[in-house]
């Protein structure tokens, strides 16, 4: 793949064209690194001559990097790279394809400390998180790489003689993908990769905070050997390269990862162009805990699942629906386990909760402390945790005190909203079947859990348990590449991500018969014996 410039070096201000209306940064400022948009092999300016920064959320003052505002014309020069990309690429053989991808998840392994490292600055989590973030993008392109030489198709009977029936897959086109900030690295690859190794390519706009991520992704892309053109990254804002990505008519499918809200949006407007949407939207997952349960394993898991990434998981646990017999000793353990959580930078090794993504999303989490102090009793948390704390200055970041209600109603506010943050809702129910309910009773239905020794009611919770994952004996969190992920109701419109499942979204079916007896064979009247 030809590199004009690597995104990693600053475009010089030389090749800067005029600021346009919108920028919120003159190019003359010195010492940020300055990148590119990736269109057709080559780093590029927006057309706009916009940029925008990136910010360490543990540090304010630290400039990640400056970016592209890209607009609705970088995207209709990426659709046509992708598009002028796209015969050589479907034509080229799957197994081929699927070594290149093969070749990318063996860089990400070689690069996973930088690129973890980056990830953590960029957008918060703690470094071990981060690395499993990479870690699920290496997964995904060795997956998928395999699927170069599977993709399977069926080869079955023909109901007639002298005659062969078979199915396969094919591409579709260019693929729009539109990814969010908390798994910077997993999602796009989880899209990326079954889209390419079915022969499709890509035109990729990453979240407005987290470019920097989607950066590192393309240059080790472009390094694997992906043909100029197959993927194209346009860095800038939704409404601008978003909103033109789903309205290109030559975008045949679009993965969206992010906000039911958004998603919806999304989904209308495609809708009209007939396009192929898959969507993973948002979660409000709860963790049931039986008076037969493991309590300090379940004081884990919940404690993983809610404050991990900072509460900022699609899976975050954010409700325990717990026997009211063991209401007290699991609060008790939950209020000292959560206390004992150090905050501070992802990049230090004492610490267990990062910041919150911007200050939007703290003062987000704010507004629902105020309804949830309405709602039920603040036990631990509730506010922005400040000043100096191992050494480091809190007042600098996004940070939020892990925060535990107890005496919530399964239907108040903070038992049914997406809060995407640190606060966990204690809600006692009498039993199993009042769990089940209140478990249920949600507009969301991505990933739940269960903890309980009785082998019986973990198989009730299987199968009952509204939601597209189903953890026994374990949190929330944790799903692995190789099987089907995603949620039903609010979550998504019915696909799924990774698994060999995830080709569905990126490819055809098409149905091929072969008829070798040499006469006018008709399905359903010449095989008939009567009639
Ligand atoms: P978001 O605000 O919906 O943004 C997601 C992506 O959509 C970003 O790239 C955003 O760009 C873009 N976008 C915004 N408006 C757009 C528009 N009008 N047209 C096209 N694209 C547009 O979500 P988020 O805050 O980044 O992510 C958090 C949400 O994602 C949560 O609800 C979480 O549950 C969900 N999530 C779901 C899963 C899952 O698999 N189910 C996984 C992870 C996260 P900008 O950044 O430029 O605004």
């Amino acid at each position: 793949m030809s590199n004009s410039r690597l995104a990693s070096e600053p475009i010089s201000t030389a090749l800067a064209g005029p600021v346009g209306r919108v920028a919120r940064h003159h190019r003359a400022v010195p010492a940020v690194p300055t990148h590119g948009l990736f269109i057709g092999g080559e780093w590029v300016e927006s057309v706009s001559g916009d940029t925008f920064d990136s910010r360490n959320p543990a540090d304010r003052l630290d400039v990640v990097g400056r970016f592209q505002g890209g607009t609705a014309a970088d995207v209709a020069r990426a659709v046509r790279a992708a598009e002028a990309a796209l015969p050589g690429w479907r034509a080229t053989p799957a197994p081929r394809r699927g070594e290149v991808l093969y070749r990318f998840g063996q860089l990400m392994v070689e690069h996973k400390e930088r690129l973890a490292r980056a990830m953590t600055r960029e957008m918060g989590k703690v470094l071990v998180e981060a690395r499993g973030d990479v870690q699920e993008g290496i997964d995904i392109a060795f997956l998928m790489a395999g699927e170069g030489r599977r993709s399977f198709g069926d080869t079955v009977p023909s109901e007639l003689p002298d005659k062969w029936a078979m199915s396969i897959r094919q591409p579709i086109g260019v693929v729009g993908v539109i990814t969010p900030w908390n798994f910077p690295m997993a999602i796009p690859c989880w899209k990326m990769m079954p889209a390419l190794v079915t022969g499709n390519t890509v035109v990729f706009k990453p979240a407005s905070d987290t470019p920097h991520c989607a950066t590192l992704l393309a240059e080790l892309m472009a390094e694997a050997g992906f043909p100029p053109g197959t993927v194209n990254l346009v860095t800038g804002s939704g409404t601008d390269v978003g909103d033109a990505i789903v309205e290109s008519p030559d975008v045949q499918v679009i993965s969206f990862t992010g906000s039911t809200a958004t998603g919806k949006r999304i989904a209308e407007r495609a809708a009209r162009r007939l396009k192929r949407v898959s969507l993973e939207l948002g979660g409000k997952n709860a963790i049931v805990v039986l008076a037969d349960a493991d309590l300090d394993l379940a004081t884990d898991g919940i404690l993983w699942s809610a404050f991990g990434t900072t509460g900022q998981r699609c899976t975050a646990c954010s409700r325990v629906i717990v026997e009211q017999a063991v209401v007290e000793p699991l609060i008790e353990r939950l209020e000292a386990r959560a206390r004992a959580l150090r905050l501070g930078p992802g990049l230090e090794p004492e610490t267990d909760v990062g910041p919150l993504i911007n200050e939007a999303a703290r003062e987000k989490v704010e507004r629902y402390i105020e309804v949830g102090l309405r709602e039920g009793e603040l036990i631990v948390g509730g506010q922005r945790a400040t000043g100096m704390r191992g050494g480091f200055d809190l007042d600098r970041g996004q940070f939020f005190e892990p925060t535990i209600f107890r005496n919530v109603k399964p239907m108040d506010r903070i038992a049914q909203e997406e809060i995407f943050g640190p606060v966990l809702s204690v809600i006692a129910v009498p039993d199993y079947e009042a769990a089940l309910v209140a478990l249920n009773q949600t507009r969301y239905g991505l990933s739940g859990a269960i903890y309980t020794q009785n082998v019986n009611t973990a198989f009730r919770a299987m199968r009952d348990f509204e939601t597209g994952i189903v953890y026994v004996n374990a949190g929330t969190i944790g799903a692995e590449t190789h099987l089907p992920f995603g949620g039903i109701k609010e979550t998504g419109n019915g696909h799924r991500e990774a698994g060999h499942v995830a080709l569905d979204t990126y490819t055809e079916w098409k149905s091929i018969y072969v008829d070798f007896s040499g006469r006018l064979q008709r399905a359903q009247i010449d095989n008939q014996t009567s009639g």
